[in-house]
């Protein structure tokens, strides 16, 4: 079976991401600290994340709303001006942070870009996604960007639909189990599991089969070329 789509994630897939997430939550917990313990900053930052992500979604600006809720209702309100503005700025340099491709991210997919179709499916936030791909230099290697606000087979399908691509054609790679594989898997496509050093709590499974058909794992992405060439024909070249 020949390969008609190639998808990666963005974050923890193609460059360093939770890491960011991690270093502005230790800054939170420093400001926080009059009000609370890095323990109840950690769990409160989970709760309202996860209350939060119906309706803000994934990405930098909906964590920095996050922050400040945490803050307002750890403080009780005595949150001041300039600790909101220290807030803030966490947010804004998540935004403006250096991109820091994950090793032989650029090798990779120069290789896969001569004789596949490549494109990047990620959750987040538009704007600071496609500045995200435009910064990381990969940009030229893949046809599309998209951006959706969930990972679920009903969006992989809608996407496969808009590239008249048959699952059976379609590869995904990713550090997330419940985002980049266990949805592709569900219609009938591949998906390659590239573990990433940290992944956000949330973005893990604990019973994942797999012995799956359509499953596999590689350990970085250097491994992908071959690993591809290797289990998949290539296309026929017009
Ligand atoms: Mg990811």
């Amino acid at each position: 079976m020949t390969l008609d789509l190639i998808a990666f994630d963005a974050d923890d897939t193609l460059w360093h991401g939770e890491v960011h997430y991690r270093e502005a939550q230790a800054e939170l917990r420093a400001i926080l600290a009059p009000w609370g313990s890095p323990a109840e900053i950690d769990q409160l930052m989970d709760k309202i994340e996860m209350q939060n992500l119906p309706l803000y979604g994934y990405g930098v600006k909906a964590f920095t709303l996050s922050m400040l809720e945490a803050a307002v209702a750890l403080s009780e309100g005595e949150i001041r001006g300039g600790q909101v503005g220290q807030i803030l700025a966490l947010g804004r340099q998540m935004l403006e942070a250096e991109v820091r491709l994950q090793p032989q991210a650029h090798e990779a997919l120069q290789e896969l870009s001569h004789c596949h179709r490549l494109i990047v499916i990620t959750k987040g936030d538009l704007l600071d996604q496609s500045h995200k791909v435009e910064r990381s230099d990969l940009a030229p290697y893949f046809s599309a960007v998209e951006v959706v606000s969930q990972k679920t087979p009903a969006v992989y399908q809608a996407i496969l639909n808009r590239y008249q691509t048959a699952p059976d054609q379609f590869l995904m790679i990713g550090n997330s189990l419940p985002s980049d594989v266990i949805p592709v898997l569900a219609i009938g496509g591949s998906a390659i599991h590239i573990p990433a050093d940290t992944t956000w709590a949330h973005e893990t499974v604990a019973d994942f089969d797999s012995g799956q058909r359509g499953f596999y794992k590689l350990e970085d992405l250097g491994r992908l070329p071959d690993f591809i060439r290797a289990h998949f024909p290539a296309p026929a070249q017009d």
